[in-house]
């Protein structure tokens, strides 16, 4: 009987994996609205035993992380008074396993990470769970979208939620995210759209220009044909007097919390803008059939001058989405190396230019040219030659049309990008 199941596990679990393979992943975030004080309570009820659960197992890893641990319903958990029992029994037996498959996962990245040779520590304890893994759509979790209203396994009340029509008709719902935020409570739901459909959806606002990119340090990307789009928002003046109150406050008092509680707020107002620009920017790009970008330039910056300024710009979450991006359009990453600076686009020749200089200004040819776009043209055009050489381009490809057969097309990996995990 066993034997049996086992089987039909996985077959199921290969025939997802086929299906996964003609689908892209898309993920969705819905605000739980309208919540009474009881409603949070129940919720912060979930949090509260998923943080047990976890600092319970992590405490003692050996004994505690076995195959039963997801039936635990009563944990220990340290008290200045020493150790007390805690029922679990709010998170349902398929979120306990979530969490578990959470801290494995952990202890996997760990394990590689010393393999690597960089120091890494164990796993620490946990004063907030922000998020429970809800696998299995239809049983953790469900969506009744003609009335708005989403059901959460082990909570009875059904919750209403906006910004169901989002979510794409005919895609497959899988896995979701319950999470909590200084603004509220949060769903995010992963949905599966069939690629075909979501290539329709992009052919239709695309022209059939190719686009270089130059990323800069000074929050915004320079494209070969001269526009430029700052995604980047900048930290609020509201974030820095807060913070600045919050510095004057007694640690640990009434007004230190609510202070607190006000950045957290104003943090996530900030991330939403960024995502949001973000979001712009790249549904901007897809509207170019071929996009170059220099692989890595951002690896080079970390260890350069400009490490902590690239760090703090979050420029990674743009490659990141540019990867994805390239799942459903020809992504071309050129080599790291090339002198994209340094060439003029023009003519080809090449001379070195000091940082502070926003001009390329050209000896030979005498063309004036902003600095980043003559870098993106130099990425585009590295681009399109090398896929000419390698005859995935037709030859008659100039910079603004022609025809072209497909690019081989990267696969990216991760799918839910930036969740807060
Ligand atoms: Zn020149």
């Amino acid at each position: 009987m066993n034997g049996l199941k086992q089987e039909k596990i996985k077959e199921t679990l290969n025939a997802t994996r086929k299906r996964r393979k003609r689908q892209i992943p898309r993920v969705y975030q819905l605000k739980l609205q309208n919540l009474s004080k009881k409603d949070r309570k129940k919720l912060d009820r979930l949090f509260l035993e998923a943080k047990w659960l976890y600092n319970y197992i992590i405490a003692d890893i050996e004994n505690r992380l076995t195959k039963d641990s997801w039936k635990l319903k009563q944990v220990e958990i340290k008290t200045p008074e020493g150790f007390e029992k805690r029922d679990i029994n709010t998170l349902s037996s398929q979120m306990r396993q979530g969490i578990i498959e959470r801290i494995k996962h952990s202890l996997k990245s760990l394990k590689k990470a010393k393999e690597k040779g960089i120091k890494a520590g164990k796993l620490s304890f946990k004063s907030e769970i922000r998020s429970i893994p809800l696998k299995q759509y239809g049983i953790t979790y469900k969506i009744s979208g003609d009335r708005n209203r989403i059901k959460i396994q082990g909570i009875k009340k059904k919750f209403r939620v906006l910004g169901l029509h989002q979510l794409i008709e005919d895609c497959e719902i899988a896995n979701g995210l319950l999470v909590k935020k200084p603004s509220g409570y949060y769903l995010y739901v992963t949905c599966y759209l069939q690629k075909e459909k979501a290539l329709e959806e992009i052919k239709k606002k695309q022209t059939r220009q190719p686009i270089g990119i130059d990323l800069g340090i000074k929050h915004q990307i320079t494209l070969s044909n001269g526009e430029k789009i700052s995604w980047y928002v900048e930290e609020t003046k509201r974030l820095k007097k807060l913070q600045k109150t919050l510095s004057r406050k007694q640690k640990g008092s009434k007004n230190y919390f609510k202070t607190k509680l006000k950045i957290q707020k104003e943090w996530e107002y900030i991330q939403n803008k960024r995502k949001d620009t973000l979001n712009k920017a790249i549904s901007h790009l897809k509207k170019f059939f071929l996009i170059a970008i220099q692989n890595d330039s951002i690896k080079g910056w970390h260890e350069g001058y400009f490490g902590k300024q690239v760090q703090n710009t979050g420029i990674g979450g743009i490659t990141a989405r540019l990867k994805r991006l390239a799942t459903l359009i020809p992504v071309f990453f050129v080599d790291r190396y090339e002198p994209t600076t340094q060439v003029c686009s023009f003519c080809g020749h090449r001379q070195k230019i000091p940082l502070s200089e926003r001009t390329y200004k050209c000896p030979l040819c005498g063309k004036e040219i902003d600095r980043d776009v003559n870098s993106a043209k130099n990425i585009l055009k590295i681009a399109v030659e090398k896929l000419k050489g390698e005859g995935k381009l037709l030859k008659t490809l100039p910079v603004d049309c022609g025809e072209v057969t497909p690019v081989e097309w990267a696969i990216a990996h991760g799918e839910a990008g930036s969740l807060p995990l």
